[in-house]
């Protein structure tokens, strides 16, 4: 815990040591940054230039929805455009971060910078992540990567506004204290970052369980054009390019469907499928108590958590369907 007194670990003395000696500091995250991933990034960008103000912090991410955008240097976010036209392109970072990214194509216009920095961090949960970098900090026991990054910083040198993006990283990593990686670490990181006067209330709730109209439509359309299968425990739906364009959204707002097809009676496993061109998908999936989905996603060349993974597939939904729920069944029956 950062509030403890507990001595300090080889690496975080090695990353300490590389900080102190970089001019510049690159961070990034995973493509199609989700909560956790853009609180991890503004949570670790807000702590280097609050604590070490001679350096030069850079944030790259791929645009991120607006309601994180109250978020302390969200609005500095280096897009890859802006990246393109500015002349970074070829800068050699110093130390640049990898955050809660199981691999190092997931980092998306990003890798290039993490590619050529002098010295490469890796900080992520995903139990797939096979390691990279030069230094790494992976723990699959950990809700969230905002959780990883308090034990890495000073409780004392944490700010207000740094408390609150990782707080926002932890609530949508463990869909608000829910799913079963939360642990007693994470309530207590929680408690502490409370400390520092969060408003969790706000941040809950604005960033987590408010949906514009448009986004209520389309989940109540996911719900509705659900269908079972595997005698109920298994629920899918697929969402159409079509159904995108018609209620003008983007994949940044369909957070939340998932979950909600998860909760089903008597499902075990939820996949949302999303068309992103011809016979292209990308599927999300939740289990409940038995199934590895981790593993699954890892088949099709995705990735992520034992409880929560996605992948992108070939074929139509159909055949996508057909292949994911034929590991499923593999799965169930070793239960018995
Ligand atoms: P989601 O279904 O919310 O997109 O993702 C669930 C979890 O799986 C997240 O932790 C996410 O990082 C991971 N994940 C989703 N899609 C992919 C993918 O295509 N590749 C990898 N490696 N991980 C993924
Ligand atoms: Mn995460």
């Amino acid at each position: 815990m950062g509030t403890g007194r507990v001595r300090e670990p080889q690496e975080l003395k090695i990353l300490r040591e590389r900080i102190r000696k970089a001019d510049t500091i690159g961070i990034s995250g995973h493509i199609n940054p989700d909560g956790d991933c853009i609180g991890s990034c503004l949570a670790l960008c807000t702590y280097l230039r609050e604590n070490y103000p001679d350096k030069t912090v850079d944030v790259f991410l791929e645009p991120v929805n607006k309601r994180f955008l109250f978020l302390k240097y969200a609005s500095d976010i280096i897009h890859q455009e802006t990246a393109d036209q500015s002349g970074l392109k070829g800068i050699v970072y110093d130390v640049f971060f990898s955050l809660d990214c199981s691999e190092t194509d997931r980092l998306g216009f990003a890798l290039d910078y993490f590619n050529e920095a002098s010295f490469r961090v890796c900080v992520d949960h995903h139990i797939t992540n096979k390691g990279f970098g030069d230094l790494m900090f992976i723990r699959p026991g950990a809700s969230s990567t905002a959780e990883i990054l308090f034990t890495m910083m000073k409780y004392d040198r944490i700010s207000h506004a740094c408390a609150e993006s990782l707080y926002l990283g932890i609530i949508h990593d463990t869909g608000v204290f829910r799913h079963t990686n939360t642990s007693r670490q994470t309530m207590e990181t929680a408690g502490a970052l409370l400390d520092k006067g969060v408003a969790q209330d706000r941040i809950i709730d604005e960033t987590f369980y408010r949906k514009t109209y448009v986004q209520n439509q389309l989940l109540g359309r996911a719900l509705m054009e659900s269908i079972l299968v595997m005698d109920g425990r298994v629920i899918f739906t697929v969402i159409s390019r079509r159904d995108m364009a018609f209620y003008g959204v983007d994949k940044s707002d369909l957070d939340g469907v998932i979950d909600q097809l998860r909760v089903t009676e008597g499902v075990e496993v939820a996949l949302l499928l999303t068309e992103k061109d011809d016979q292209l998908y990308k599927v999300s999936m939740r289990s409940n108590e038995y199934v590895d989905v981790s593993s699954i996603a890892l088949s099709f060349g995705g990735g992520g958590h034992v409880r929560a993974a996605g992948c992108t597939v070939h074929g139509g939904f159909r055949d996508v369907i057909n292949s994911i729920t034929a590991q499923i069944e593999v799965q169930m029956k070793d239960l018995v």
